[in-house]
């Protein structure tokens, strides 16, 4: 769904609805709205070859990082023609910190470039996300996701252990013939030439770096300049931690969580625990998240364990049960950024995207799929500049649409951590009520939990990253042709 804000967009469009003949003109409207998209979709069956076309510039591009960011960036850009090597610090890939979801926004894109096969038996698809109420487990909020959400949004949405996402974007990538070199840390961006010096001394350049180095990005200090704009604590932290599934299928009070593939978050006073199984059912994940303003570099990994079953003393006793099977776990301090006002360095040649450029919350589960967007959004751009001296502006544009979405993205995972942790009182009441119908099977067009409140799922999980900014690419060619 390509959506334009303001006056200006809605004027050229009923312009062009006005001027046309038929309706072989309709193309996207001015405010939200899926009734064009059959037209779409004919029109993207018609002209399959919009994604075989060869780039008209062929780049070459440096990728710092091979995270989940990194990792689809260079797939994405490696499909498109360019030619892409990846530097990534660590001795080994394989991510820390369990579980992720992938939801149909980044799933389709990721099976998109063929990934489907890679993750075969490995991810899993939860037929619903229940939230339940803290002290008793009862469901209180409900989102159908199987068949509800293939059918919305035409893509599954999955769970997935890290590690083995990671690697098997990491095999895709290789396939694809993306030159990755791990154990190679950046010590050193020059931005001007543009080019890196690794640890090692070596430098390398290329037409386009991209600093796609995570949370404490040094390629962000670039882009801003000197003025950095680190994400900032947000006073909670989560425990992450994998149960044995064994253990779990031992005791009904447990059992029940295995047997229909579900992702369950129990919500209440200021915490939630966000749990599902991953590694194609062989283990049950589980995100503990709580108040925590104390400085990270205080945290004694050691006493988490026990500090965590404190936090949640008194919730659903089954919970409790659970809770007392993990034998250990990592708390992980969460942090937010707000929009920054550049992702492009001032000399249009280093860039940064995933959590270097938008970190969020992760009560959207999105941090990672934005990135995925990214990548897509990025190859997608650079795939339509016809002569190098584009670059510029093309990344401009993409650093305008993805800006807009990605911080919507941060303000929607901030707006859960107050939805879901209101303590017992008039607004936990009145949201409770708000989602019971979807509990009740009931028709209803709007809703507190934002995977089912039909306006936030369009958005969230119906944008389609390359069409934005492809269109938005389309609006600055036809400006800039008038100028
Ligand atoms: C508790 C929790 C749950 C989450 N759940 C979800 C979820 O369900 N769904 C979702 O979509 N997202 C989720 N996220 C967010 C997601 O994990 C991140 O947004 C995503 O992993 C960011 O990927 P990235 O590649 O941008 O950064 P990173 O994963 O941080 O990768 C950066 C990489 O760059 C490398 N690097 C850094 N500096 C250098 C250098 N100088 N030289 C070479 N290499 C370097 C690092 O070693 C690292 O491998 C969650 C986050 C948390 C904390």
């Amino acid at each position: 769904m390509a959506q334009h804000t303001g006056v200006i967009g809605c004027q050229k469009h009923m312009g062009s609805l006005l001027n046309r003949k038929g309706y072989s003109g309709l193309q996207i409207t001015s405010y939200p709205s899926r009734s064009l998209n059959f037209l779409q979709r004919l029109h993207q069956n018609n002209s399959t070859q919009d994604h075989v076309l060869p780039n008209k510039v062929n780049l070459k591009i440096i990728i710092v990082g091979a995270g989940l960011g990194g990792l689809a960036t260079a797939i994405a850009l490696r499909r498109r023609g360019q030619s892409v090597t990846v530097f990534e610090r660590a001795p080994e890939l394989g991510e820390v910190g369990a579980g992720i979801q992938i939801p149909p926004n980044s799933s389709r894109l990721l099976l998109e470039w063929g990934l489907g096969p890679y993750l075969e038996g490995k991810a899993i698809e939860p037929t619903t996300i229940k939230f339940r109420r803290w002290e008793n487990g009862e469901v209180i909020g409900l989102t159908r996701l199987v068949p509800d959400f293939r059918k919305s949004f035409d893509a599954p949405y999955y769970v997935v252990h890290r590690a083995n996402l990671q690697l098997s974007m990491y095999k895709l990538a290789l396939d694809l013939g993306v030159d990755v070199r791990i154990k190679s840390g950046v010590r050193t961006y020059d931005p001007s030439t543009p080019s890196i010096m690794l640890d090692d001394g070596s430098v390398h350049r290329a037409d386009l770096i991209i600093g796609a180095d995570g949370l404490k990005s040094e390629a962000r200090k670039i882009v801003l300049d000197g003025e950095d704009q680190p994400p900032q604590r947000t006073g909670f932290a989560a425990y992450r931690a994998m149960v044995d599934v064994k253990r779990m299928s031992s005791d009904p009070d447990t059992a029940w969580l295995l047997d229909n593939p579900g992702q369950n978050c129990w919500i209440g006073d200021m915490r939630h625990v966000m749990t599902y199984t991953i590694a194609g059912g062989k283990s049950f994940n589980m995100v503990l998240s709580h108040p925590e303003d104390s400085d990270p570099s205080t945290w004694k990994q050691e006493t988490a364990a026990q500090e965590m079953k404190q936090h949640f003393e008194g919730w659903d006793h089954r919970l409790a049960k659970i809770i007392n099977m993990i034998e250990g776990t990592l708390k992980w301090p969460l942090l937010s950024g707000k929009p920054l006002k550049r992702w492009v360095s001032l000399s249009g040649k280093l860039i940064i995207l995933g959590d270097a450029a938008h970190s969020m919350v992760p009560y959207m589960s999105e941090g990672a799929a934005m990135a995925v967007e990214d990548g897509a959004a990025l190859a997608e751009i650079l795939s339509l500049i016809t002569s190098p001296h584009q670059l510029y502006s093309a990344l401009k544009v993409f650093e305008r649409v993805r800006i807009l979405r990605t911080g919507q993205m941060q303000e929607a995972s901030l707006v859960n951590g107050k939805l879901w942790h209101f303590p017992d009182g008039p607004e936990q009441r009145a949201r409770d009520a708000a989602m019971r119908p979807e509990v009740e099977g009931k028709h209803f067009i709007e809703s507190p939990n934002q995977w089912s409140d039909p306006m936030t799922q369009v958005w969230a999980y119906g944008y389609d990253a390359e069409k934005e900014v492809a269109e938005a690419w389309r609006e600055h060619l036809d400006v800039s042709s008038k100028l």
